[in-house]
């Protein structure tokens, strides 16, 4: 498989993956083919529909995450 971005060549690898829900930050470690020219990612089927199933179960309270850092906003 080739990049759809760039045409470079794509590789699968760990990655984490951000899901933003509101204004808080979860981080996912899923498998992706990742471009190695570009870094786009690509997600087979199955990992999208795992992503889409932990938004919602996040959304809903089902699942809830390890604080890891925090996120600030800095005036310029
Ligand atoms: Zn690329």
């Amino acid at each position: 498989m080739r990049c759809a971005v760039c045409g470079g060549a794509v590789r699968l690898q760990n990655v984490q993956e951000e899901l933003i829900i509101g204004s808080d930050h979860y981080m996912v470690s899923v498998r992706a083919e990742v471009c190695q020219s570009c870094g786009e990612r690509y997600f087979s089927e199955r990992t999208t529909a795992k992503l889409v199933q932990l938004q919602e179960a996040i959304q809903q309270g089902r699942i809830k995450g390890e604080v890891i850092g925090r996120v600030y906003e800095v005036a310029k």
